[in-house]
């Protein structure tokens, strides 16, 4: 078994997610006592917030690309990034390490092309409804993608910053998300995904009555199965 690095905290609301279905997946796969090799760089997310905030993306590249190779260091032979909106600096951190980065993007497309469908909803921050990195991505591999209008958009936006990243999950937020998603289907969406991290745990796939993209789960399932991937075929 490969020792996965976790870049987390981004929130840890989501993060404890990832350690939690890394670990199970893996006793479920090996048995026993069985647990995941991890090793967890977790930062304070007001800071990360703050730096989102004055437009820092360089100055964010680097401290996760320095921290990406201390998890290196450290025995890590994955790396993977425990949010969507910080694949802003994907490239920063690929190219400071020798191992495998594991794109949140590409994890993500890969579960949406697989369940056949083209037209899909992207529901995340504003940085990754509006800014090309995430969409870019997802459309490299043939999606097309649908972002929510505004002011849906700044609805989904803030329930991500004001509740989820600290802990607070509403059921009125939860009816607001799920009114977004029936209009992304209007307009044209097969399918939903939840483009940040914390938004699995306000809307699960029971409520989304459609093919639902949960990204945290799914780029946890792709590190279990990098890290149990036969030795040469880790890719
Ligand atoms: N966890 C979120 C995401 O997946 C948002 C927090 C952040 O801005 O990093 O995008």
């Amino acid at each position: 078994m490969r020792t996965i690095g976790l870049l987390g905290g981004m929130s840890w609301e989501s993060s404890i997610e990832y350690e939690r279905a890394i670990n199970t997946e893996v006793r479920r796969r090996l048995g026993g006592a069985h647990s995941a090799e991890l090793v967890i760089r977790s930062y304070n997310f007001a800071e990360i917030e703050r730096q989102q905030m004055a437009g820092d993306w360089r100055a964010l590249g680097t401290l996760l690309a320095d921290d990406a190779v201390s998890l290196q260091n450290a025995g890590a032979e994955i790396i993977v990034l425990c949010t969507n909106t910080m694949h802003i600096v994907a490239d920063q951190i690929e190219k400071a390490i020798d191992v495998e980065f594991l794109h949140l993007g590409d994890t993500t497309a890969r579960a949406v092309v697989s369940a056949g469908i083209s037209s899909v909803g992207l529901l995340g921050t504003r940085y990754t409804m509006e800014r090309d990195f995430y969409r870019n991505r997802l459309a490299d591999h043939g999606l097309e993608v649908i972002v929510p209008d505004e002011p849906d958009r700044g609805l989904v936006h803030q329930v991500i910053f004001d509740e989820l990243v600290k802990g607070l999950v509403s059921g009125e937020s939860r009816q607001a998300y799920l009114e977004v998603v029936q209009r992304l289907a209007e307009r044209g969406a097969a399918g939903i995904i939840a483009g940040c991290t914390e938004i699995e745990l306000l809307i699960g796939p029971d409520d989304v009555g459609m093919p639902y993209f949960p990204t945290a789960n799914l780029h946890a399932m792709a590190a279990v199965d990098a890290a149990l991937a036969p030795a040469g075929r880790n890719q």
